[in-house]
């Protein structure tokens, strides 16, 4: 994603990582101008851990080296576990393309633990209507679980450690208190919108806000109408080894992969 409104909150010059989560980048919104797809992210390989797409807005085709196939629209989430390797495309969807329109999305890399980041890769496609909302006193707000629970109501991504992805939609003066799993890490990020936090200070849409291990909740009131993305983890607490798109223990383990991948053990990605 060579373009300038790729967004990287996640790692930045100051935060490494946030255990679990290694990575996020908000692409978009792109206006579409057709044919030119301002995504059109080639065949590359992945390994030890799980890439996820929130798309927000648009269609998003993905193709990889194990033939699967897929395609994104807005609303859905795709949850790739990588493990042990995986070639695979991501452009805009064909269609979508013609078409013209926005195409707005996040990708989050969430760490894997050692003893699964060679399982076999993995697709979980979680088409936009099976998340589930949790119920929300105030009706401006609209919380939709996508991983781990929220006032009894479960998300169906299925993760390998502790895991909590909720989608908070708020329009402008509504306000909800989001629990966070005590042992867990946690941030929010802003997709747009402006909020204040736990009544003290207010962030803007692209902003990215981390959270200490206290156990406690994470109150939000919107300024403006909002869209946040809450994330927490239980910390996997292993050391990392990580170079481009592989992320392993140890530096051997990423020699391992860049051999195994020019071996042809990860797949063939094959364009037509
Ligand atoms: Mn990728």
């Amino acid at each position: 994603m060579g373009s300038t409104s790729v967004k990287q909150p996640l790692p930045t010059v100051r935060v490494e990582r946030i255990d679990p989560f290694l990575l996020l980048h908000h692409f978009g919104p792109y206006e579409i101008s057709p044919p030119i797809d301002p995504l059109d992210v080639g065949p590359h390989p992945h390994r030890g851990f799980e890439p996820v797409t929130f798309l927000y807005q648009g269609e998003i085709r993905h193709k990889d080296s194990r033939g699967n196939e897929g395609l994104l629209k807005d609303g859905d989430v795709q949850w790739m576990t990588a493990g042990r390797g995986i070639i695979h495309s991501e452009r805009a969807g064909k269609d979508f393309l013609e078409r013209g329109g926005t195409l707005e999305g996040i990708q989050l890399w969430i760490n894997l633990p050692e003893k699964n980041k060679m399982n076999q890769p993995a697709y979980q496609d979680i088409k936009a209507d099976t998340i589930p909302f949790a119920p929300v006193d105030d009706p401006r707000v609209k919380v939709k679980v996508v991983a781990g629970q929220h006032q009894g109501v479960k998300g169906p991504a299925h993760t390998h450690t502790a895991i909590q992805a909720l989608q908070v939609s708020l329009s402008e003066g509504g306000a909800v208190t989001l629990p966070i799993p005590e042992n867990h890490n946690a941030l929010i990020y802003i997709v747009r919108g402006k909020v204040r936090l736990n009544d003290n200070w207010s962030y803007e849409k692209e902003q990215l806000i981390q959270f200490r291990l206290d156990g406690e909740g994470i109150a939000l009131h919107a300024k403006v109408n909002s869209e946040v993305l809450l994330l927490s983890g239980e910390p996997i607490n292993e050391p990392v080894a990580q170079w481009g798109p592989y992320v392993m223990n140890t530096q051997t383990e990423i020699m391992e992969a860049m051999r195994d991948y020019q071996m042809g053990k990860m797949g063939f990605y094959t364009e037509y």
